[in-house]
């Protein structure tokens, strides 16, 4: 496995690899691997020629006042993780790699941006769309993995590709749970041990408005109340926002129908946590 932190490298041995007809995978991550990172890197090893990890926590899209300085890193074990693998490249820029002096051009997805964790972090769907819009430009890849769990960032970064016409094919993956259902997140690592259990009425919730589904109940609001219920069982989580909608345009369904995302925000301590499920009704 090799470490490229510079971004002409980075494209000279991805252009070179294509050349040679190599089909090229890449997974974009901010680092402190588990097994959720782990799978999209198995999900494209089984798939693809070559892999690329990309690991670099974005300034861009943290707000004021988030977790940007503190957010968990880890080197040394990410390389090593990746390393067992099977990855070819990890690409490691530096902030003034990424965002050299005078970097001022953004992507911004408007709508798909506003809505639901757009709401509580302004800007942050702009920093993530422009990040992976440089990534697509520096790694051409032919397939890129996102997780699932981050599923309105995923939805955002399909809508982007579509119209900004990257060619890349967007790979969705199935969100890896700990063994209770809490969905796994570097973020987790902000728990403490009595928030990390609590932490499990995200999962819970979810699990209610499918089983509640499956009996055919179709009104959002009723299956929205059905959660909260479960969520105020749980003292130390704070919920942000429980929305149910389509999986293409984020909006909002009174009575479901189709591919519904429920979706799930909700403060925990210091983390917030998100999570959801997709059901087809
Ligand atoms: P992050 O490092 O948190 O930015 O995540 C990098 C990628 O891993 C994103 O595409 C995430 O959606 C994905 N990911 C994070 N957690 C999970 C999980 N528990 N299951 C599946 N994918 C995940």
């Amino acid at each position: 496995m090799k470490v490229i932190t510079e971004i002409p490298r980075m494209r000279e041995i991805v252009e070179g690899l294509k050349r040679e007809g190599r089909f090229v995978g890449l997974v974009p991550t901010m680092g402190y691997f588990h097994e959720g990172h782990l799978e999209l890197m198995r999900r494209a090893r089984s798939e693809c020629d070559v892999v690329v990890v990309s690991l670099f926590v974005n300034p861009t899209q943290f707000g004021a006042g988030e977790d940007f300085d503190i957010y968990p890193r880890d080197l040394k074990r990410d390389c090593s993780m990746v390393e067992s693998e099977g990855v070819d490249y990890l690409f490691y820029p530096s902030v003034e790699e990424m965002y050299p002096e005078g970097f001022q051009t953004y992507v911004e997805v408007e709508e798909l941006s506003k809505v639901m964790c757009g709401v509580s972090r302004h800007g942050h769907f702009r920093g993530v769309a422009t990040v992976v819009a440089k990534l697509f430009n520096i790694i051409p890849a032919d397939r890129a993995y996102f997780g699932q769990k981050d599923a309105q960032q995923l939805v955002i970064i399909k809508r982007m590709a579509e119209d900004l016409n990257f060619n890349v094919e967007i790979i969705p993956v199935e969100t890896v749970r700990e063994p209770d259902g809490v969905a796994m997140s570097s973020r987790n690592a902000y728990l403490n041990s009595e928030e990390r259990k609590q932490a499990v009425v995200l999962y819970r919730s979810l699990e209610k408005a499918r089983e509640i589904i499956e009996k055919g109940e179709r009104r959002s609001r009723l299956i929205r109340e059905e959660m909260k219920k479960i969520i105020k069982e749980a003292p130390l989580v704070t919920l942000e926002y429980i929305v149910i909608c389509d999986n293409i345009f984020l909006r909002e369904l009174d009575i479901i129908n189709g591919e519904v995302l429920i979706a799930i925000a909700a403060r925990v301590g210091k983390a917030r946590l998100i999570d959801n499920i997709v059901v087809d009704v």
